[in-house]
């Protein structure tokens, strides 16, 4: 099963990530800020995927991001929606970028093309 990593500070936007892509099959593994997502990080098997918000209380999503290697796609949510923002978020090596009030069906649509880019998406299907 593909597991997705959702650090989220607000909780009903968290709540409703993960339920969504519980939905779709995923295992998700929460945390509220980027210390208690740094345990979750090095936990093995880790993670095929990571939504992270920008705006996290301690660090930000793009400091969280140097923490996850290369390999895993990495997708930021933030409710900044200028330009300079979604530039440093992709130069920063995110796959994707979405920015706050998002459909939850894009989310996940977005997550699902993120893993078959990075050829992760074919876990799901052998599990099947
Ligand atoms: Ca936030």
């Amino acid at each position: 099963m593909v597991r997705v990593l959702v650090v989220e500070d607000e909780t009903n936007i968290r709540d409703m990530i993960a339920l969504n892509l519980r939905h779709a099959g995923m295992e998700v593994v929460e945390a509220e800020s980027a210390e208690a997502a740094l345990p979750l990080l090095a936990q093995k098997p880790g993670c095929d995927a990571a939504i992270l918000d920008v705006m996290l209380p301690d660090h930000d999503g793009y400091e969280l991001k140097t923490f996850i290697g290369d390999e895993t796609p990495v997708i930021f949510l933030t409710a900044k929606t200028d330009v300079a923002q979604r530039v440093k978020g992709l130069a920063a090596g995110a796959q994707d970028y979405i920015c706050k009030p998002f459909e939850p069906a894009e989310l996940v649509a977005r997550v699902e093309a993120a893993l078959r880019r990075t050829g992760r998406g074919r876990t799901v299907l052998q599990a099947c």
